[in-house]
């Protein structure tokens, strides 16, 4: 054998290798791929302005999508308002402007499903505008407080301002479950640009009044009913407890009549008033209150059942996902949102981790992340793709205050009387007197520069961050706040509302690195330590907001 050919043969030898090597590897990575080795699910929330309306718009946005590796773009088809985003044939009437000829699902699809991109159709669930076309013909299905008054008569806030939304009442049949949001969510899942319905405030109200609601008739008779408080044969006969336990609750079993007798026939309040604080036994503890969780929770549930149930029979393909509060346990008893009981019903769980629903510093949000995501994923036993959820805005609660603080300022010297009398005139005023005017003794002239000082301070704050950013933006900003600050009581409410634009303007554009990009990083990576299924971002208009889509590329590459 000639050196030239033992060299080619091993040359040979040396390629046959390598092939063997590259084969080899190729097979181990699809058979570990196979026995279910861990690919990241990667998804975004998305309001239909990030979309846009023109097939340019859509194919850029999907491009975005895809330079960031994302897999699901969880798009809003019905919003806070109940408006809805397609083209609907059941109800015209919801169907926002603009969108009664354009079909933005499936446009989407066409440009998204190339690249293996799957779209979810997010509906906000429960939840109606005060003029909406559901409440407007069946303001029925509201749900109601002990007084009789929808979500609309709460406020919310340390400004009491008026909550601007109207919850339905999940229980009714035949009411807004059963004829307005299920028949929603069976023409979404017929629509073919479709991949999954994304359930979103699956829930009862939180931030407003979490424990006033619903009394509404069918709910003070249904409520009782559910955990079977009274018999409905003989129902005029009246049980004593039978005292044969020490222990007061444990005569429980000896079936007392548990329901006032007069019950059925009593106010609103009062009715509402034993669901909450009544006791199943005289004497024990005010425990009635368990039956009314229980009950909201049994709603809920059997909303998520039917649509799996629905989407099961129609198109059995489709995922069903949910955007779920961060603690199951707690939820199940604030908002009738058990979710880790879910499994059945739902395919994925996009728990909304958020900063803002810690306290403590961003180093501390880290921590219970990482915590609070491990947890989710013991409640759930793993039982379903668990993506955590990380909204980008809250990461920066530091760098974002000074606006939050202008924006105080801005309103409480919009909303500051002349006088006090002024302010007994009208409810708006009056609520803003009453915030503004604490500690103040009534005078409104203390107020105002009580107001003025806050957001100057605020304003230098925001400064130290936007000048070296933005200088050109800094200085129009801070010639609306001189203008505020010099201009004469009559000219300040135009000074006053050039600055609430400029500064809206300022925050809705915000220049690269005013949020740090790395804090979206290390969010993600104090996710990932608690070994999710996936992440999944809120939302793509603060990604674009606060500049980050480039931080989300190098933080979904890895
Ligand atoms: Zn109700």
């Amino acid at each position: 054998m000639s050196m030239a050919s033992w060299q080619s043969r091993s040359c040979a030898y040396l390629v046959c290798a390598l092939v063997l090597v590259v084969a080899t590897g190729a097979f181990i990575a699809r058979a570990s791929a196979q026995a279910g080795a861990r690919v990241e699910r990667h998804s975004l929330w998305v309001h239909p302005p990030e979309v846009g309306r023109t097939p340019e718009s859509v194919r850029g946005f999907v491009e975005q999508c895809r330079r960031a590796h994302i897999e699901t773009i969880i798009l809003l088809v019905k919003g806070m308002n109940g408006e809805i985003y397609w083209p609907s044939r059941r109800f015209p009437e919801a169907v926002v402007k603009g969108y009664e000829s354009f079909d933005l699902l499936g446009e989407l699809s066409r440009a998204a499903r190339p690249h293996g991109i799957k779209v979810h159709a997010w509906l906000v669930d429960f939840v109606e505008g005060v003029n909406s076309p559901a409440v407007r013909a069946h303001p029925e299905w509201a749900q109601l407080n002990p007084a009789g008054g929808t979500t609309a008569t709460e406020t919310l806030g340390k400004r009491r301002r008026p909550y601007p939304y109207i919850w339905m009442c999940p229980a009714q049949r035949p009411g807004y479950t059963d004829t307005w949001l299920l028949p929603m969510i069976e023409e979404l899942a017929r629509h073919p640009g479709v991949d999954g319905i994304h359930h979103d405030y699956i829930r009862y109200p939180g931030d407003v009044a979490p424990d006033s609601f619903c009394f509404c008739d069918y709910c003070l008779a249904r409520t009782p009913r559910y955990a079977m408080l009274q018999y409905e044969t003989r129902t005029s006969e009246r049980y004593d407890v039978d005292v044969r336990q020490e222990r007061v609750e444990a005569n429980w079993w000896t079936d007392p009549t548990m329901m006032p007798a007069a019950y059925s026939k009593a106010e609103r309040r009062a009715r509402a008033d034993f669901l909450l604080n009544g006791r199943t036994i005289p004497g024990g503890p005010p425990d009635v209150r368990y039956f009314f969780y229980d009950y909201r929770v049994e709603q809920i549930n059997r909303f998520a059942r039917e649509v799996r149930e629905l989407v099961g029979k129609v198109n059995p393909r489709l995922e069903i996902s949910a955007a779920v509060f961060k603690n199951p346990v707690q939820s199940a008893r604030f908002i009738g949102q058990q979710w880790h009981r879910w499994n059945e019903w739902i395919d994925v769980y996009t728990p909304m981790t958020y900063r803002s629903h810690f306290a403590g510093s961003f180093e501390a949000y880290l921590d219970h992340l990482e915590e609070t995501t491990r947890r989710q994923l013991e409640w759930t036993g793993h039982g379903r793709p668990l993506e955590a959820g990380i909204a980008t805005t809250y990461l920066y609660r530091e760098e974002l205050q000074p606006f939050d603080d202008m924006n105080d300022a801005i309103d409480t010297l919009r909303d500051l009387p002349g006088t006090v009398e002024d302010a007994l005139a009208g409810q708006r005023q009056l609520n803003a007197a009453v915030y503004v005017l604490q500690g103040t003794s009534g005078n409104v002239e203390q107020a105002r520069d009580i107001a003025t000082k806050r957001l100057t301070a605020a304003h230098t704050r925001l400064q130290e961050r936007l000048a070296p950013l933005a200088p050109d933006t800094a200085k129009s900003l801070q010639a609306l706040v001189d203008a505020v600050e010099q201009s004469a009581p009559d000219k300040q409410p135009a000074a006053i509302a050039s600055l609430s634009t400029g500064l809206a303007k300022v925050r809705a554009d915000l220049p690269p690195g005013f949020c740090p990009p790395e804090k979206l990083a290390r969010a993600i990576d104090a996710a990932r330590r608690a070994k999710p299924d996936g992440i999944v971002i809120f939302a793509a208009s603060s990604l674009k907001r606060e500049k980050l889509w480039a931080a989300l590329e190098k933080a979904f590459a890895k």
